[in-house]
């Protein structure tokens, strides 16, 4: 995904529709017509608003809603995520995060 998307991505949960924080973890350069533009590969998309986080994933932003996260696949790859990155995740995400942390 691109940065600029996080211009119009608004938080999902229907109570919400914050604006978004990103920070991105890992990223690369790929060619543009106009030179380099920056594709984010993994990144943590966080809601200062309702507190829920979510990933970004071999660049893919994955905002579903909570009750479709809780699923078993979904539920696997974003605790991988967690695993992959908690280095860098706060705490408050790791142990307690909205919809889910390691520790739930
Ligand atoms: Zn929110």
């Amino acid at each position: 995904m691109k940065a600029w998307l996080m211009d119009i991505l608004a938080c999902p949960a229907s109570d919400c529709r914050s604006k978004l924080h990103l920070e991105i973890f890992d990223a690369h350069m790929i060619d543009a017509k106009d030179g380099e533009v920056e594709e984010i590969d993994e990144a943590l998309i966080t809601c200062p608003k309702c507190g829920r986080w979510y990933p970004v994933i071999d660049g893919i932003a994955c905002m579903l809603p909570d009750d479709l996260r809780m699923e078993a696949k979904q539920r696997r790859e974003e605790t991988a995520f967690l695993e992959r990155w908690k280095e860098r995740i706060s705490q408050d995400i790791i142990e307690k995060g909205v919809p889910f942390g390691l520790s739930q």
